[in-house]
């Protein structure tokens, strides 16, 4: 949570400017000789020092620092990493091991035939049972850290070519491929220049696809990642619309790791 460090400095130097402000003006009272002028200008103080000079200076501070450089907040809006990433989903039982199974919601509109799948959150595999109609559960809301290097395993957010986006243009995956390796899926795993690779301990049961009609991601048509290019997938492998039909992704178009997921609260987690 480098982010959290800098943006901690940046509150104390506002906070350090806010009081600079109301002492600064406070001191100019006191060349006032009439108590009407003095009255007026004291609530001018209190206002400019306590609303006004805080207020643009926030503003100033996070469209010119706190978002480019150092942190901002999303809303998850796919299903693409579940269980790790949830936007909007029911749930139900999964009949592997009894745990939390999440099921996207279908578009709106559509209704999904029953059974439909989904991913579990304890064992990460997926299942397809008879479709849920209980509650919906809300979308995860993340903080992105734009301090840190993108690392495999680690989960970023990036732009998408609008061709891609069915009107978002930003997506949530995780980074299975670093520049200048050759990456492709077999048998679930991910092999990396022509050696299978274990997943994380807090991945494991998860398990990626190759598939048939993707352009990336097969033996025959593995991602060879150039300098600053990166394969990113997501958890729900079935699902996911991710570099198995984007194709490698630049890390110009990376805007940061994911550091903690913060809504709901039952869901707080610290990734990095
Ligand atoms: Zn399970």
């Amino acid at each position: 949570m480098r982010a959290l460090s800098l943006l901690l400095a940046l509150f104390v130097a506002n906070l350090l400017f806010s009081a600079a402000c109301l002492w600064l003006l406070g001191r100019s009272l006191k060349l006032s000789r009439l108590s009407f002028v003095r009255f007026l200008g004291a609530w001018l103080a209190l206002f400019l020092g306590g609303v006004i000079a805080p207020a643009v200076v926030s503003t100033v501070l996070v469209s010119a620092i706190i978002r480019p450089y150092c942190c901002e907040a999303f809303r998850i809006r796919a299903n693409s990493m579940a269980p790790t990433l949830v936007d909007e989903h029911r749930v139900a039982v999964c009949p592997r091991c009894g745990g939390q199974l999440i099921l996207p919601l279908p578009p709106p509109g559509v209704r999904h035939p029953a059974p439909e799948e989904g991913i579990c959150c304890a064992c990460l595999r997926t299942s397809t049972v008879d479709a849920s109609d209980g509650p919906i559960a809300p979308a995860d809301r993340v903080i992105l850290d734009k301090q840190y290097e993108p690392a495999r395993w680690d989960l970023v957010i990036f732009n998408v070519s609008d061709e891609f986006t069915d009107g978002h243009v930003k997506f949530a995956k995780r980074v299975v491929g670093m520049p200048g390796e050759k990456v492709f899926i077999e048998d679930g795993r991910i092999h990396v220049n022509g050696k299978p690779i274990d997943l994380p301990a807090a991945l494991h049961g998860l398990q990626y696809v190759a598939f048939p009609d993707a352009e990336f991601g097969s033996r025959e048509t593995p991602w060879r990642l150039g300098t600053g290019e990166y394969c990113l997938l997501g958890d729900f492998s079935n699902r996911a619309k991710d570099s198995r039909f984007l194709g490698p992704v630049s890390r110009d178009d990376i805007l940061g790791v994911i550091t903690a997921r913060y809504w709901p609260p039952a869901r707080w987690k610290v990734f990095k």
